[in-house]
């Protein structure tokens, strides 16, 4: 989910033999000989001029491209299982709306599952799917898998190229250096059919698509593909570090995916720069590389020993201050590209700190099931960032979301009260309709439903936005919060169920010994690198209102057994990435929930109507709660996790 230097060459030797310019995207709904399938215009994706007009076609022409892209996706699939059994085989917008059910991933589990298991997949798409992307939602402690086709690589190829044109609008020269992305590979198994199964981003570096992309001056990487593809996720950080900081004078931005994965990054140089500074030194990579493929790239790129390289590298990095790091290790740097939107929004002040304050650019919003928006502004605040939804991505939908709060987006941190509840229940109406991408209303809330290319039918994606403007007749969404996701750190989205489930589990263990847990709650602590999940315990023993006597042995097997508790991305960051801390619980003294329910109520919660929050996120809600704790307690061993 970044922006990639994809030519959509590999697309145009797969499916067209034309070479000319689209005049205009509106042809698309007039069987251009120019377009690709699946609704993609071809074009030279080198040729900026090209790339910007057909961002103003798509933004101008948004109605009939919807509606074309639903005709396409309908009539190839009408006679899928899953269609059929709505549809007369025939494309009617109404009758589909009218027929054809607004779905969660329950719905459509069992579709998946038997593809998984080997069933065709043309029960649910025409276009044979060649892998499931295991999406960071789960179900049943699973993730949740979506469907993918060949043609979507090149819908993501066709995405990806169209967020160069953007950059280069805004900033000047990104063909005179190279781009500092911090990009990894997941773990991926197969299903039980021999299906690939892997995260979204795996599947798409390990594609023809970006491995075979032609050269585009753009978007030229300092990471050698070889360092990016390396499943071991030490050493593909380590040489991706060594070959940025050798081409240090080249780079001209900077960056990882999500804000979390380039914090940690930052960390990984704090813990590693001065054996970094010593391969630079010699001209020699550490012998514990020892990916092969790694190890001729790097040492490629390290090519001799450059002492006065290492030296100045050593000299900022010894610094007592790691304040403005990006700034003075990559002085030519534009920006960082990373999203920061979402839940990422947590880290923006530290990348700050270590920023010297360069621009954060989130350039994109993009899922497993879909890729859905360009950020038109990069250079926006990431407060401000709004994402233009492109209308040839997939049939977009949108389910009102009423939003009780007149102070709009502060409602999530509200009285420190996520108040998802009251926004639920108005999706969860049976009656409650859809609205077309053309007729959102500007500043309403609304949950975003896919119909997509590759075998989802009005899927709820889960994320709810917010309108905020237009570019052209295009809406622009602020991405507000996800359904349901209480605690995240990187891509780990934890709900309030899988929490309260998690913790019953581990409060069984202090109950054998005679101690209740009375109320609880939790947050993401983002103070450290890598983050961490705290939950806070208010305990008691039976029979009397005195904090018991802690076993630390015990109350460390309570986090241990909350995060094994935890689904499998979570596991996963926790045990294979590194990208979560150890689990923390502070216990609190007694009297601490009542203290915070004084303070909920002061900011506005009714007394009548009040439930503890099962996450905080307002600063002085955790003040309240962290001045009264007693004792804390973090999980000794990382969660069990394996591919599944
Ligand atoms: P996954 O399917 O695991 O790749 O996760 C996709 C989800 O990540 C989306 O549905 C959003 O909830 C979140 N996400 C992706 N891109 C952004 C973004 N730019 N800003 C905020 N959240 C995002």
């Amino acid at each position: 989910m970044r922006a990639c230097p994809i030519s959509c060459t590999a697309v145009k030797q797969q499916f067209s033999t034309c070479s000319r310019k689209p005049k205009d995207v509106n042809q698309m709904t007039r069987g251009n000989p120019c377009q690709l399938p699946g609704m993609l215009p071809n074009y030279d994706p080198n040729d900026n001029e090209a790339g910007m007009k057909i961002l103003e076609d798509l933004t101008e022409n948004v109605e009939q491209i919807q509606q074309r892209v639903l005709e396409e996706i309908i009539t190839r699939n009408a006679r899928t299982d899953y269609l059929k059994g709505f549809l007369d085989g025939q494309f009617d917008k109404q009758v589909f709306k009218k027929t054809v059910p607004v779905v969660n991933y329950e719905d459509i589990k069992p579709y998946i599952e038997r593809i998984a298991n080997g069933d065709s997949s043309n029960i649910i798409s025409a276009e044979p799917i060649i892998e499931l992307l295991t999406s960071s939602g789960t179900s049943g402690g699973q993730p949740k898998m979506m469907p993918s086709t060949a043609e979507d690589l090149h819908r993501k190829t066709f995405f990806y190229n169209l967020l160069v044109p953007v950059m280069n609008k805004y900033v000047d020269g990104l063909d005179e250096g190279k781009a500092m992305y911090l990009l990894f590979v997941k773990p991926e198994t197969k299903t039980p059919s021999g299906l690939m199964a892997r995260p979204v981003l795996t599947s798409y570096y390990k594609s023809n698509n970006f491995q075979n992309r032609p050269f585009n001056r753009f978007n030229v990487f300092t990471s050698p593909d070889e360092t990016i593809l390396c499943s071991d996720s030490k050493q593909s950080m380590y040489c991706q570090l060594l070959c940025g900081l050798v081409q240090r004078q080249e780079v001209l931005r900077v960056g990882a995916v999500f804000a979390s994965a380039f914090l940690r990054a930052i960390k990984f140089l704090e813990d590693n720069w001065k054996e970094l500074c010593s391969n630079i030194r010699t001209g020699h990579v550490s012998d514990w590389i020892t990916d092969p493929g790694c190890r001729k790239v790097v040492s490629l790129v390290l090519n001799k020993p450059k002492p006065e390289l290492a030296d100045l590298i050593e000299h900022e990095c010894s610094s007592k201050s790691w304040e403005g790091i990006i700034k003075k290790l990559w002085p030519r740097t534009k920006y960082i590209e990373v999203i920061v939107t979402g839940s990422m929004a947590q880290y923006v002040s530290t990348l700050e700190y270590y920023s010297g304050g360069l621009p954060l650019v989130s350039t994109m919003y993009a899922s497993s099931e879909c890729y859905f928006g360009i950020n038109f502004k990069p250079l926006s605040k990431p407060w401000d960032v709004s994402y233009t939804l492109i209308p040839n991505m997939a049939y977009f939908e949108f389910l009102p979301v009423k939003e009780k709060n007149e102070d709009g987006a502060q409602y999530v941190q509200c009285n420190g009260v996520c108040k998802e509840n009251c926004m639920e229940k108005e999706t969860e109406k049976e009656d409650v309709e859809t609205v077309e991408l053309v007729d959102v209303k500007l500043g309403q809330y609304y949950e975003l439903v896919v119909t997509t290319f590759t075998g989802l039918y009005r899927y709820r994606v889960g994320d709810i936005l917010m309108v905020t403007g237009f570019h052209n007749k295009a809406p622009q969404f602020r991405f507000v919060h996800r359904r349901n996701v209480v605690l995240s750190i990187d891509t780990d989205k934890t709900s309030e169920e899988d929490l309260l489930k998690a913790v019953t589990k581990a409060k069984v263990i202090v109950e054998s010994l005679g101690i209740l847990l009375i109320e609880y709650t939790s947050y993401a602590d983002t103070s450290s690198i890598p983050g961490h999940y705290v939950l806070f315990w208010e305990l008691t023993s039976k029979g009397n209102n005195h904090l018991p006597v802690l076993d630390p042995k015990i109350m460390e097997q309570c986090c241990s057994t909350v995060e094994e508790s935890l689904d499998s991305v979570y596991r996963r960051c926790r045990r294979k990435d590194n990208s979560i801390g150890p689990l923390e619980i502070r216990v609190v003294q007694h009297g601490t929930f009542d203290a915070l329910m004084d303070f909920c109520v002061s900011q506005g919660s009714s007394v009548n109507q009040y439930k503890t929050p099962r996450c905080i996120k307002s600063g002085e809600a955790i003040n309240i709660l962290d001045s009264r704790v007693v004792a804390r307690f973090f999980s000794q061993k990382a969660p069990f996790w394996e591919l599944v």
